[in-house]
């Protein structure tokens, strides 16, 4: 069975449920699953819910495209942990009965809670394993067996190598983000994970965007509620921009709203984070070179709203479900991209809205090429006062551009900023190209400037100006 939700566009805007008729009281799910879905406050499933649950209820494979954010986790754990309310059995020893591939170790994390979560009074034991953590609590939480694994690939190899798992029963095989372990070339590994499961299984696969390899449904649309514009940017003008923005956001949106930058490199995260607190605005980094536990640190301060902006590579694309995130930056453009709609996917979550700014320097207009390309449409352009004419130039005369070398960007250059001053909006000192704040071309029109969702009057400023 197939499923695509990645077109469903007639999303009610700021609604991530709504259109669908149906209440999860009309899907036959067991009580205590019923009684957990209650408590979250969850009355009505989302499109990709109403759509999978009941094919999967009736124990039909799937592949299902779905945009991220659109409650795809829920979609494929609702019918599994029916399935276990309605057939419990103890799990052998080392055995597993349902295993969840994941392309990352975040995305491991928030698939576990929320089985947790909607399996509350199932008495089930899930369990997780991934690399860059010790393997002892796990190889531990394994040895009694377990209902639900979640698992990121090569420790979950590792450990079975090493005789701690037994998948030979495993009953249902989930990929979530297929497309994305495929593209960090984990096809062979997926392969053999396979083969050590039995034939005779539920095979589950869910994606928000398709590779090639995989493809068979429409790829790359973005969610409708993200207000999408890219920011032409001289390299040497990134830092600057970027200072303005977060602080425009910061002064203009209420305390719980967090923003998200996406840097291309570990040390580009690391030193975008810096920088940011040089100038006064509290920031943290989230990326590979971070043990396990530091990263989650961060992500809990993250979700508590104990620090508001986070500067992330592509390891936190997916694996971030945090609700208040209003503002996703792309610092620098992805090399992959599909990698943008998972970036700008981590912002407008559960129906919220939000915004997604794009900078593009001169060497990453053939990365916004297939950007557009891939999304099928032209991203707005946003007025600033670092905006480089020619840069725009150069993308909208589509004269050829070569995409950058793997592991550049992320640092960009930057002015001699102090820390800020006072609350009154980190105003530049002394730079070329004049004062002010980011603002929408007015030919884009973009809604809201940077304003809350809810809706704020607009200010003069955000109308955009004639250049
Ligand atoms: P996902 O696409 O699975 O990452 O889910 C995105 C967000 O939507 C998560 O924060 C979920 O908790 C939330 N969510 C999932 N299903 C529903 C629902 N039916 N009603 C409201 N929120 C939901």
């Amino acid at each position: 069975m197939l499923i695509d939700c990645c077109r469903a566009r007639n999303f009610p805007k700021g609604a991530l449920i709504i259109m669908s008729e149906i209440t999860f009281q009309d899907l036959a799910l067991a009580d205590p699953i019923q009684r957990a879905l209650k408590a979250k406050g969850y009355t009505t499933p989302s499109p990709i819910q109403a759509q999978a649950i009941p094919v999967l209820l009736e124990g039909h494979d799937l592949i299902a495209c779905a945009q991220t954010g659109t409650g795809k986790t829920a979609a494929f754990a609702l019918p599994v942990l029916d399935g276990f309310a309605r057939n419990p059995r103890k799990p052998f020893r080392r055995g597993v009965r349902c295993l969840i591939l994941t392309p990352t170790r975040e995305l491991a994390v928030q698939v576990t809670e929320s089985f947790k979560t909607y399996g509350e009074g199932l008495g089930l034991k899930i369990g997780m394993v991934f690399g860059g953590v010790s393997e002892k609590p796990q190889i531990k939480a394994l040895y009694g067996g377990l209902d639900v694994l979640v698992a990121t690939v090569g420790r979950l190899l590792d450990l079975k190598q090493q005789g701690h798992v037994d998948i030979s029963q495993v009953d249902t095989f989930i990929l979530d983000e297929a497309d994305r372990m495929l593209d960090m070339g984990f096809i062979r590994d997926i392969r053999k994970i396979a083969a050590a499961i039995p034939q005779q299984r539920h095979t589950l696969l869910f994606s928000a965007t398709m590779a090639p390899e995989i493809r068979i449904a429409p790829q790359g649309t973005t969610a409708e509620n993200i207000d999408q514009h890219v920011l032409f940017v001289k390299k040497a003008d990134k830092q600057n921009l970027l200072i303005d923005l977060v602080q425009e956001h910061q002064d203009n949106s209420q305390n719980k709203e967090l923003s998200l930058i996406f840097s291309r490199t570990k040390h580009g995260a690391k030193n975008l984070a810096k920088k940011l607190c040089s100038v006064g605005i509290e920031a943290d980094s989230l990326h590979g070179n971070k043990s396990q536990n530091a990263r989650q640190n961060t992500l809990d301060m993250y979700k508590r709203g104990d620090v508001r902006v986070l500067v992330a590579t592509d390891v936190a694309a997916r694996g971030i479900d945090v609700k208040n995130i209003t503002l996703v930056i792309n610092f620098d453009l992805p090399m992959e991209s599909e990698a943008y709609v998972h970036r700008i996917g981590r912002t407008a979550r559960a129906g919220e809205s939000g915004k997604a700014l794009s900078f593009c320097s001169e060497d990453e207009v053939a990365l916004l090429r297939e950007v557009e390309k891939l999304i099928k449409r032209k991203v707005p352009i946003y007025d600033h006062d670092y905006h480089a004419a020619h840069i725009e130039h150069h993308h909208t005369s589509g004269a050829p551009a070569q995409k950058p070398k793997q592991g550049g960007g992320g640092g960009g250059g930057g002015g001699n900023r102090g820390p800020r001053q006072g609350g009154g909006g980190g105003r530049r000192g002394g730079q070329g190209g004049g004062g002010g704040r980011p603002k929408p071309k007015s030919d884009s029109r973009p809604s809201g400037g940077f304003q809350k969702a809810a809706g704020a009057p607009r200010s003069n400023r955000s109308r955009g100006r004639n250049r």
